[in-house]
C-alpha cells in the first residue's frame, strides 16, 4: 500500500466494515508523513485497533497507518495539574520529630500517602511555629508529585480571595475551584472566627469535598471547641475525622536546635545548643530566629542581648521591690493607677540605664506594642522636670540599680 490519507482510509473502512468506523471514533486523528495517524491513551485500544484492521481491512493496510498511545495534550507537556500556594522548602524529610509531635506527624505522613482515606478530614492544633504549616505543605507536596490537584490556602486569604470573587463576579469560577481540587490545605482555621460569609462557603465546599473522599486538613492555633464565632456546624466538621496536637518537648527541641545549627552550617557546640535552649521558648520558628543571628552576628552578641535581658529584669525587680509590689505584676494588664505608674517608672528606667530599643523594654513588660512604653516614659520625664520629689526618687533608684547592673 502506498500513501493514505484520512479521507481514503475512512471510505475504505466505510465499504469494507462498519463497526471500524465506530472504534476509530475512539482515537484522535491526524495524518503524518503520508500515514494515517490514530492516537489514543489506552494500549487496550492500539491492540484493538490493529487486530480490527489487520482482520477486516488486511494486513497489507498496517503499513499506511499508525497507531500511537499518548497521555493528554497536557499532561505531554509534563506539566502538574495546578495546585496553588506550596513552597517546596517544606518536607518530612527535613521536619525534626519526636514526642511532642510524633502523632501529628504520622497521621500526616498516613494523610499523605492515602489521601481521602482514614483521616478526614484531618485536623492539626498548637500553638505558634510548632510546624503546623509546615505538616500541612508537606502533605501538599508529597500529594503534588502523585499529581493530585492541591490547593493551601491560609483562612484569611482563602476569605479575601472569596470576597474578591463575589465583587468582581467570580463566585462561580472560585467555587469551582475549591471543589475540584484533590486536597484541600486550610491554615490558621482560627481566623474564621466571625466572618460568616466565609464559613458558609467553606462549609459547602468541604461538604463537596468529604462527599467524593477527597482529603481535606486543616491547621488552627487552638482545637475545634475553643474556636470563637465558628458555628456549630463548621466545628463539628473540623471535629469529624482526626484532632492532633502538636506540641513541644525539650528533647525534641534540643534537636531542632541541633539540625537548625546543622543546616545553617554552625558547629554544634553545646554552649550554643545551651545559649539557643535557654534564649528560646517553645517556638521553633523563635529558635530558626536565633540560629540566623548566630550565624550573622555570632553567639557573643546573643549573649550579650541575653544579658540586657536580664538588666531590664533586675531594673524591674529594684523598681517593684522599692514600691513593695511583685516584678511579674508589672507585666500584667492590671489597670490599678498604682501599678500603671510604678510600671511607667520601670519603663523609663529600662530607657535611661540601657540600650535596649522600645520594642524589647515593651516585650520585657509584656506589651506587643511599643506605643506605651513611650507614653510611659515620656509622662514620666515630663513630670520629672516639674516634681522635685519625683525627681530626688528616680534619682534614688538610678543609684541602687547602677550599683547592681
Ligand atoms: P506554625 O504553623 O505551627 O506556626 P510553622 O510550621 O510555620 O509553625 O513552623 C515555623 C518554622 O519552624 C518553620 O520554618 C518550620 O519549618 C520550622 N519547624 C517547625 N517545626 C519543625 C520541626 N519539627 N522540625 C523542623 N522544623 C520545624
Ligand atoms: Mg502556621
Amino acid at each position: 500500500m502506498g500513501e493514505m490519507d484520512l479521507k481514503t482510509f475512512l471510505a475504505y473502512a466505510r465499504e469494507r466494515d462498519k463497526s471500524l468506523l465506530s472504534l476509530i471514533a475512539n482515537f484522535r486523528v491526524d495524518e503524518r508523513d503520508g500515514k494515517v495517524v490514530f492516537i489514543t491513551e489506552d494500549p487496550r485500544l492500539k491492540s484493538q485497533l490493529l487486530r480490527t484492521v489487520a482482520s477486516k481491512l488486511g494486513k497489507n493496510i498496517l503499513s499506511s497507518i499508525e497507531v500511537v498511545v499518548e497521555k493528554k495534550e497536557e499532561k505531554k507537556e509534563g506539566e502538574a495539574p495546578p495546585s496553588e500556594g506550596l513552597n517546596p522548602k517544606y518536607s518530612f524529610v527535613n521536619f525534626v520529630v519526636g514526642e511532642g509531635n510524633r502523632l501529628a506527624y504520622e497521621v500526616a505522613r498516613e494523610v499523605a500517602e492515602n489521601p481521602g482515606g482514614l483521616y478526614n478530614p484531618l485536623f492539626i492544633y498548637g500553638s505558634v511555629g510548632l510546624g503546623k504549616t509546615h505538616l500541612l505543605q508537606a502533605i501538599g507536596n508529597t500529594c503534588v508529585r502523585k499529581g493530585l490537584r492541591v490547593v493551601y490556602r491560609s483562612a484569611t486569604d482563602f476569605s479575601e480571595e472569596m470576597v474578591e470573587a463575589f465583587k468582581g463576579g467570580g463566585i462561580k469560577e472560585f467555587r469551582d475551584k475549591y471543589k475540584s481540587v484533590d486536597l484541600l490545605l486550610l491554615d490558621d482555621v482560627q481566623l474564621l472566627s466571625g466572618k460568616t460569609r466565609t464559613q458558609e462557603e467553606l462549609f459547602n465546599i468541604f461538604n463537596h469535598l468529604f462527599l467524593r473522599d477527597k482529603q481535606i486538613v486543616f491547621a488552627s492555633d487552638r482545637h475545634p471547641k475553643e474556636l470563637r464565632d465558628v458555628s456549630d456546624r463548621l466545628v463539628s466538621r473540623f471535629e469529624g475525622g482526626v484532632v492532633v496536637e502538636v506540641s513541644l518537648d525539650e528533647i525534641t527541641k534540643l534537636e531542632i536546635i541541633k539540625r537548625k545549627l546543622q543546616e545553617l552550617r554552625i558547629e554544634v557546640q553545646e554552649r550554643i545548643v545551651q545559649l539557643v535552649m535557654e534564649s528560646t521558648g517553645d517556638n521553633v520558628r523563635e529558635i530558626e530566629g536565633l540560629v540566623r543571628t548566630i550565624k550573622l552576628k555570632g553567639a557573643d552578641a546573643v549573649k550579650k542581648k541575653n544579658q540586657e535581658g536580664s538588666d531590664l529584669e533586675k531594673i524591674k525587680s529594684i523598681t517593684a521591690g522599692y514600691f513593695g509590689v511583685k516584678a511579674q505584676d508589672l507585666c500584667g494588664n492590671t489597670r490599678s493607677r498604682k501599678l500603671n505608674r510604678i510600671r511607667h517608672i520601670a519603663m523609663y528606667l529600662c530607657r535611661k540605664l540601657t540600650d535596649a530599643s522600645l520594642i524589647e523594654i515593651a516585650r520585657a513588660f509584656g506589651r506587643r506594642d511599643h506605643s506605651t512604653v513611650i507614653h510611659g516614659i515620656r509622662k514620666i520625664e515630663e513630670e520629672r522636670k516639674r516634681d522635685r520629689r519625683l525627681n530626688n526618687l528616680l534619682a534614688f533608684l538610678e543609684r541602687q540599680i547602677g550599683e547592681r547592673l
